[in-house]
């Protein structure tokens, strides 16, 4: 039998639930992603409701302000120049440029504005723009985030200068996988640009992608590791890959859905504070699996035609399932 209370939670390896942790280890957050599925999504959705109003969902649109030609070679990323893709590689947009799309994005509902340049890392004359825009954007009323690649301290403290509320920077897998993903740069030089983004006082912005050809064990390492990070991410996005033709994750062997829901669940109960991000991949989902997800305790999506590059489900669908669900974006 499975039926679950929450004492059981109480004993190990459930030890002190909903607390924040950051000591938890391989075989407790392997005993989670074990759980028969109800328990599983009981656990995840009592300790939901105890940080979050659980009929709310934090609503951020993601701009491409400098598109493909980037010398990584993230395997599932049409933006890297390193694979031929159709993509066709653009400058850094212009701040006014940027800034109707935020104003757009606000009208929208827009509580949170994200821009990503597809860098290695900025350099320090791009960022003169970049600080432009997120001061424009915030000047709008909206929350800022970028994500640039890799930054040095000077750098990020001229982004928290300029109003900066969030970084985005993925760990993307466990450490295990992580060098069938990436060669041009190591999961060392991830954990120290956190780290850089975190001394100068900006929210954190940290998960991965889930689908990319690995094992439960490196789901079961990737969510270890954003856990015991010294502060959980403000915010963790979890993406399902979204196969593009052309990257050498083309063809991958799709990922059970209920096993990304089975991530969220387990994102949402050891960062219990931290807003769960449902990103890429939901063009491809049902809004049954959308609805495992939010009931799993994911409480944010990206809103939007476009996800960077890749397309992302209808502004008005995304609104009748919020509405079909009784749900209602979380306001600013
Ligand atoms: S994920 Fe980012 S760093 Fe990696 S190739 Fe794409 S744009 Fe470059």
């Amino acid at each position: 039998m499975s039926v679950i209370d929450l004492e059981s939670f109480t004993q190990e390896p459930f030890r002190q639930p909903g607390a924040i942790r950051h000591d938890w280890t391989r075989e407790e957050i392997r005993a989670l992603f074990a759980l028969p599925f109800p328990d599983l999504m009981f656990h995840a959705q009592t300790i939901h409701r105890k940080n979050f109003d659980p009929l709310q969902v934090q609503i951020s649109t993601l701009l491409s302000i400098k598109t493909g030609g980037c010398p990584e070679d993230c395997a599932y990323c049409p933006q890297s120049a390193v694979y031929d893709t159709d993509l066709k590689a653009g400058k850094l947009m212009d701040v006014e440029a940027v800034l109707e799309e935020a104003r757009a994005a606000k009208a929208a509902g827009a509580s949170r504005f994200c821009m990503g340049a597809a860098w290695r890392s900025p350099k320090d004359h791009d960022l003169d723009a970049v600080c432009a825009m997120v001061e424009g954007v915030k000047a709008m009323g909206l929350e800022s985030c970028v994500t640039l690649g890799m930054l040095t301290p000077p750098q990020a403290g001229r982004l928290k200068d300029a109003g900066l509320d969030y970084y985005n920077h993925n760990l993307d897998t466990s450490p295990e996988y992580y060098g069938q993903i990436i060669t041009t740069r190591t999961y060392a030089d991830r954990l120290d640009t956190l780290d850089t983004v975190r001394d100068a006082g900006i929210n954190v912005c940290c998960g991965g992608i889930v689908g990319m050809g690995e094992g439960l064990e490196d789901r079961v390492g990737m969510i270890q590791t954003l856990a015991n990070l010294p502060s959980h991410p403000e915010s963790v996005p979890i993406n399902m890959l979204v196969q593009v033709e052309g990257t050498p994750l083309s063809g991958t062997t799709a990922l059970d859905p209920l096993d990304f829901v089975r991530t969220i669940a387990v994102a949402r109960i050891v960062m219990p504070e931290s807003m769960v991000r449902l990103s890429a991949g939901r063009e491809d989902m049902t809004d049954e699996t959308q609805a495992l997800c939010l009931l799993a305790g994911a409480n944010s999506i990206f809103y939007g035609p476009k996800l960077l590059t890749t397309p992302n489900p209808a502004q008005d669908r995304d609104m009748r399932l919020l509405d079909r669900l009784g749900m209602s974006p979380m306001p600013l």
